[in-house]
């Protein structure tokens, strides 16, 4: 659906800055909580307004409200809109930047403190039997132990895309990767994605380095327990979509990809991550 509200004009009526204008500065100290109860029911106006204009308009997911990117949403999930940067031209600036190695996104260099609580490919029975596009990674205390700890870029790149599409998505960064081919010379790209972030470290346009702080991990919002859904794509800038498909052409298997990447460093297998306590998958 094509939103019918500008972003700027959506800004401003969203902003609790402009609801305060709207009242005028006066000088009234005891009407602190009341002027507070009045902005707080003008936001919670506001946003049974939009649900209800959203409601009207169709833009709804079997499981509910559509959230992923759509502004309106963006704002009710306290998130801020999507930030690109072109990774092509930085590439161009910086021809020697690429990656000289891998290593994996959360815990130690090798994943260790952490399993593998839905796996790539998956069919998950909660999304229609489609597949899962990444991995969820969990600490192996479980549950939302893992909440709050660091994501590191598994590789040197440049970050292409940060967001917070609120709903099943929640905040997300976007890494792309230039990995050198078997032809000298020659490269190819790859993308990571990490997803359901607690906080995001980076910004667009950012060169990182393997094994850098980029964000920490999450639970959308609440939408789960927290974990990280980690993907690898093949090239990059291809659409965001659900996290889960009929097909898997164009993702990799992050796990099988990193392991293919470290194992002249160390002998791993994908079974070693296995959930190591009995746990419900995570969505
Ligand atoms: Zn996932």
């Amino acid at each position: 659906m094509k939103n019918p509200f500008p972003k700027q004009i959506l800004r401003k009526l969203l902003s609790l800055k402009s609801l305060r204008q709207e009242q005028g500065l006066k000088y009234n100290p005891r009407g602190f909580f009341k002027s507070a109860r009045t902005r707080k029911s003008q936001k919670s106006t506001l946003a049974i307004l939009i649900l209800t204009l959203c409601l009207l308009t169709q833009c709804q997911s079997p499981k509910g409200l559509g959230y992923q990117g759509n502004p309106l949403f963006a704002w009710l999930g306290g998130g801020t809109a999507e930030k690109k940067a072109d990774p092509v031209s930085i590439y161009q600036r910086y021809p020697q930047f690429f990656v000289d190695s891998y290593e994996f996104p959360v815990g130690g260099k090798f994943g260790e403190g952490f399993y593998i609580a839905q796996k790539f490919g998956v069919e998950n029975p909660k999304f229609g039997y489609r597949f899962h596009l990444g991995e969820d990674w969990n600490y192996i205390g479980g549950g939302d132990s893992d909440f709050g700890s660091p994501i590191y870029s598994i590789a040197n790149g440049i970050v292409s895309l940060t967001a917070d599409y609120g709903g099943g998505w929640g905040k997300i960064v976007r890494i792309v990767h230039k990995h050198p081919s078997p032809e000298k010379g020659q490269f190819f790209f790859i993308e990571s994605l990490y997803a359901h972030l607690y906080t995001i470290e980076v910004e667009p346009g950012q060169m990182v380095r393997k094994g850098e702080w980029i964000g920490t991990i999450g639970d959308a919002g609440g939408s789960y327990p927290s974990h990280l859904h980690f993907e690898i794509r093949a090239g990059f800038g291809s659409a965001l979509g659900g996290g889960y498909s009929f097909g898997t052409d164009g993702f990799f298997s992050p796990t099988k990809f990193l392991i293919a990447q470290v194992s002249k460093e160390k002998l791993m297998n994908e079974d070693q991550f296995a959930p190591a306590l009995e746990k419900s998958l995570a969505p």
